[in-house]
């Protein structure tokens, strides 16, 4: 299904122009039009999901492979030594776009590496704690 008022939607299908640089029957990868390195590509389904939540099985099995392609070709072709495989989902997530996009970040030596991730501390019990919400929340469905 395609949504009528997704940017991503059109983009995907053709119905914008965009820097494409790989397009299957399944997806289209794009630049980023504000990378945040030389090469930052988005991977985008021509279906429209809204996040990572609704997509369906047979997409979500060839989105990794995809960007695992993408970036082994960056290496190759760019100089870059790695990419992140970033994918947001909700606004307190940083998700702007809500047609599901996973970024494939180049990364180079001495750039930065991943963005606004700062390790912090958790005893375990907090950890135990966390753990156990969390495994309620597998077993009662939506
Ligand atoms: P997110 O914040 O994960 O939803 O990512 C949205 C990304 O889409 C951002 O990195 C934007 O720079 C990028 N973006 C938004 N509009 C366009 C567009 N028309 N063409 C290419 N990239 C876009
Ligand atoms: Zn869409």
């Amino acid at each position: 299904m395609k949504d009528e008022n997704c940017i991503f939607c059109k983009i995907a299908n053709g119905e914008i122009p965009s820097t494409t640089l790989y397009e299957d029957e399944m997806f289209r990868v794009i630049l980023d039009l504000g990378p945040a390195s030389r090469g930052h590509a988005l991977i985008l389904p021509k279906e429209h999901f809204k996040d990572v939540c609704e997509l369906d099985e047979k997409t979500a099995a060839k989105v990794l492979p995809l960007g695992a392609k993408i970036g082994a070709a960056m290496k190759k072709s760019l100089g870059c030594t790695g990419f992140n495989l970033v994918q947001n989902n909700g606004t307190s997530a940083g998700q702007t776009v809500f047609h599901f996009h996973m970024h494939i970040i180049p990364r180079y030596e001495n750039g930065p590496a991943m963005v606004d991730w700062t390790p912090g501390k958790a005893e375990p019990e907090e950890l135990a704690a966390t753990a156990q919400l969390i495994q309620e929340g597998l077993q009662t469905r939506k």
